[in-house]
């Protein structure tokens, strides 16, 4: 641990941060994206042998390439383990279509990686140093705030504010980080995904309110939720190579705020032998439109089925931006886009289903869709199953015709009380509210 891994802001106008700062602070001063001064590229050795290693080994590897000078071996070990409690298995749904099902962990959803990675780095931090309490702000359009609550909870020395979207979030989502109490604080936002985001943004780069308390981000900005990511894209490769269907692999990512695709992006100039990749989006078509015009143009984001992609002005732009320097052509010939409609996820849900026997969440149906209609000759395609089919139970039940087994996991939070605090969309009541904190 000689030198520390650097990471600068996407907007070049702050200082160039270490891991422990980037953590702790989410955004830098410039209210740009921290990102790592170096991408190592991994031994083509590990690339020939991976097959054969277990996807806890695979991520140790990908996270020591990231964290190895910042955070001693075993402890990262440690941590790695932790958080890999469960498996990301790659599962075939027709001939050259697989799904990487993401949702065998607690919450159900992809994000459980991050937001476990992230709690125990950040723990391991506030050890280290034996700082005052951390305050974690987060914003959810629903998955993200069930994944760092529950990565979070009973973590010592850190206290979770989620902020959620009123009556936006499904039922299920919602019992997932308003029941759990301890150190967890639900607050039930009076707007949309987007002003949860805002509020969230306003308050980091309030002085006054910086002074107050220290604040963390835990969003999918946060270096600690975003560069775990990766991890399962390698163990993904791994599988198919073990089948031997990695020779032209197409992998397909749901993406609403561009976090968990840029992951995999990182992979790729890692060395992970991805051909391409597909950014499947729902009818909050704002990247799909910057591939094709080079033009980026954010929106109000617009309610979908497939809702924890409902984002108007996705955050990681400014990584895949600053990734591809700028080059709309370089980014062009790396991702290519699929934008669906309610009716057409709904569709794909349907078809699918009777098809094949397998059941899709809205939003891995996008990725499947998108893969259906995008593969070429010759290819593979993994698409991200980003969440299981039963947190979206109403919606799924509504299109299949049958009713949906609820898994045990997820059962057990809705037995909980829900407990939120209401919050209007204006910062000035968002900021009373933590002052008195
Ligand atoms: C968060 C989420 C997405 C979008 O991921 P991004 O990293 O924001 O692009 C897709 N599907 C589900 C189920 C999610 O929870």
């Amino acid at each position: 641990m000689t030198h520390k891994m650097k990471y600068y802001s996407t907007n070049g106008k702050a200082d160039r941060a270490t891991l422990h700062e980037a953590v702790v602070k989410g955004l830098a001063s410039d209210k740009g994206l921290f990102m790592p001064e170096t991408i190592k590229r991994l031994p083509d050795a590990f690339f020939d042998g991976i097959q054969d290693l277990s996807f806890q080994e695979i991520a140790y590897k990908v996270a020591d390439a990231f964290f190895g000078e910042d955070v001693p071996a075993d402890t990262l070990k440690q941590i790695v383990y932790d958080t890999l409690s469960f498996d990301c298995p790659v599962v075939k749904v027709t001939d050259n279509i697989y799904s990487l099902e993401l949702f065998h962990g607690p919450t159900l959803a992809f994000k459980d990686v991050g937001a476990r990675f992230m709690a125990r780095l950040l723990g391991y931090f506030i050890r280290q140093e034996g700082s005052r309490q951390v305050n974690v702000l987060v914003a959810t359009s629903g998955d993200t705030g069930s994944a760092v609550a529950n990565g979070f909870l009973g973590v010592e020395g850190i206290h979770v504010y989620v902020l959620y979207p009123k009556g936006k979030v499904s039922a299920i989502q919602e019992c997932q980080f308003t029941t759990l109490g301890q150190n967890i604080t639900a607050l039930e936002v009076d707007g949309v995904f987007d002003d949860c985001q805002a509020l969230v943004k306003n308050a980091f780069m309030d002085e006054e309110l910086n002074r107050h308390m220290k604040l963390t981000s835990a969003n999918s900005i946060n270096v600690a939720r975003f560069l775990p990511q990766a991890f399962y894209y390698f163990h993904a490769y791994a599988q198919m190579k073990r089948q031997g269907k990695a020779d032209e692999l197409v992998i397909c990512v749901p993406s609403g705020n561009f976090g968990n695709i840029t992951a995999g992006l990182f992979g790729k100039v890692m060395g992970l032998p991805v051909k391409r990749f597909i950014a499947a989006n729902n009818a909050n078509d704002i990247f799909y439109n910057y591939l094709q015009t080079g033009e980026y143009h954010p929106r109000a984001s617009v309610q979908t089925i497939a809702n924890a992609m409902d984002v108007g002005d996705p955050s990681n732009f400014a990584r895949i931006y600053d990734l591809y320097k700028g080059s709309h052509a370089a980014i062009a010939a790396e991702i290519s886009g699929a934008t669906y409609t309610d009716r057409q996820i709904a569709q794909t849900v349907k078809d699918c289903y009777a098809q094949t026997g397998y059941l899709l969440d809205p939003h891995g149906a996008c990725g499947f869709r998108a893969l259906c209609e995008g593969l070429r000759e010759g290819e593979c395609g993994v698409f991200l199953e980003t969440a299981h089919p039963a947190k979206f139970k109403s919606t799924v039940e509504g299109i299949i015709g049958e009713p949906v087994a609820v898994p045990e996991k997820l059962a057990a939070f809705m037995k909980g009380e829900k407990k939120s605090i209401p919050m209007s969309n204006r910062f000035e009541d968002f900021k009373a509210f933590l002052m008195k904190e």
